[in-house]
């Protein structure tokens, strides 16, 4: 089986603000960027997005361009996803404070993005060339290592210096600044922000 996947594919985002089961809102960030937001908050309490094998292979399944979507997966797939999501959450937060990331998560990263082989092709789109990613690695480990290079593409290139973490009050999920003025990883995080500020304003003119 060959597997395609473009990098810094924008995921769509998911039009219901969330999911049953444990599955983390889409914000249509880069693929990596999404699976590092499968922890997340929810008015300020904590949600973990793939706890169990079937909150997994639904997020798998919900992104198909990763390959493994329908793969069944088991408490080690969990551990080893949930492994690597920390590292990439632990180097984007180095991103946002400007300052290295730790030697062991990127120690992480690297093996996972190791853990199957992917390689581009030139094709034709219409009068132009495109470029896809194929991989013949099957199941988690090719879906482990879609994410990895993902991040990996992110963390080394331009996007690296874009990563923020939302702004927002108990949020704990990262985007790439698509504008300069964005602060707020999604419209409903601007809107609790704003109503934070507005309520702080008026209890301090009142006191
Ligand atoms: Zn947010």
């Amino acid at each position: 089986m060959v597997a395609t996947v473009t990098y810094h594919k924008k995921v769509k985002a998911d039009q219901t603000g969330g999911q049953p089961g444990g599955g983390s809102p889409l914000l249509g960030e880069p693929l990596a960027i999404e699976f590092a937001n499968t922890h997340y908050a929810v008015r300020g309490t904590l949600r973990e997005g793939i706890g169990t094998p079937a909150h997994l292979a639904a997020w798998l399944r919900e992104h198909s361009a990763v390959p493994g979507s329908g793969v069944r997966v088991g408490a080690a797939e969990v551990d080893t996803f949930r492994a690597l999501r920390g590292a990439i959450r632990g180097l984007c937060q180095a991103c946002v404070d400007a300052r290295p990331g730790d030697d062991t998560d990127v120690e992480v990263l690297n093996a996972a993005a190791a853990a199957a082989p992917w390689w581009p092709q030139l094709h034709r789109a219409g009068e132009a060339y495109a470029v896809s990613e194929h991989t013949r690695g099957q199941g988690a480990d090719a879906a482990l290592a879609a994410i990895a290079r993902d991040a990996i593409a992110i963390l080394g290139g331009p996007l690296g210096t874009q990563i923020r973490s939302c702004q927002a009050p108990g949020c704990v999920r990262f985007f790439v600044k698509d504008h300069p003025r964005r602060q707020w990883c999604s419209a409903g995080c601007g809107n609790r922000a704003r109503a934070a500020r507005h309520y702080q304003r008026h209890r301090a003119r009142s006191q």
